[in-house]
Parts: structure tokens; sequence; C-alpha cells
């Protein structure tokens, strides 16, 4: 629970970073609809890359091809590929 918790922050810093390459005045639009991003929606982690640069919630979805120490997902709309590493 620790560690999804921690995941969800990690993707909500990640968008705020896509958002701060951008240029103003789409940097500042981004990071204040960035407040009200859901890192998750159902069972989804959602990209950060969508959130960021898009404005936009995108489902990353389960590649199948994780292991015993990461899980990794792929966006769909934006092609982003995440892992989420576990703790040891
Ligand atoms: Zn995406």
């Amino acid at each position: 629970m620790r560690d999804a918790l921690k995941f969800q922050d990690e993707l909500k810093r990640d968008a705020v970073d896509y958002a701060m390459r951008l240029n103003e005045p789409a940097r500042r639009e981004s990071l204040k609809w960035l407040v009200n991003f859901k890192t998750k929606i159902g069972l989804f982690s959602q990209c950060p890359r969508c959130a960021g640069t898009y404005s936009q919630q995108s489902n990353l979805e389960p590649t199948g091809h994780g292991t015993e120490k990461m899980d990794t997902f792929k966006c769909r709309v934006c092609g982003l590929e995440k892992a989420h590493v576990f703790p040891r």
C-alpha cells in the first residue's frame, strides 16, 4: 500500500516535470490543470506525459512484461513506457 502511494507521487512529479518543459503560457495552464490531476483512476495509474504535456487523463496499461522486481506500463495514447520498480 505504501509502495503504491509512492508510485503515485512519482507520477505526479513526472507530470510536473513534463509541464515545466512547456513554454509559457502553456506551462502555467498545465500546472494549473495538474492541481486536479488524478494519478490513478479505477485500476489504472495515469500517464504523466499526457497529463503534463496535453492536460489529459490517459491510462497506463500493464505490458505483461513485468518481473518480480518491477511492473511495467505503457500509455496507449502517447506511447510512454513507465516502470514501477519495487523498493527492496
Ligand atoms: Zn501518455
